[in-house]
């Protein structure tokens, strides 16, 4: 089951779409912004199978 989540680049500010595998607890992952090809991490915390909250580091 994955779900998305829209942010903005911290690098650009392009608006990226990232899926992110549905799990209990904190997911983590990096991903590549498809304007500058820049990664980031993202980091999401998910419960009962909802995304309760989401931060993106450089
Ligand atoms: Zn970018």
């Amino acid at each position: 089951m994955h779900s998305f989540i829209e942010l903005e680049c911290p690098f650009c500010g392009a608006e990226c779409v990232v899926p992110v595998d549905m799990v209990e607890g904190v997911a983590e992952l990096v991903s590549d912004c498809e304007n500058c090809c820049r990664p980031f991490r993202l980091r999401a915390c998910m419960e009962q199978g909802e995304i309760s909250d989401w931060s993106v580091d450089i």
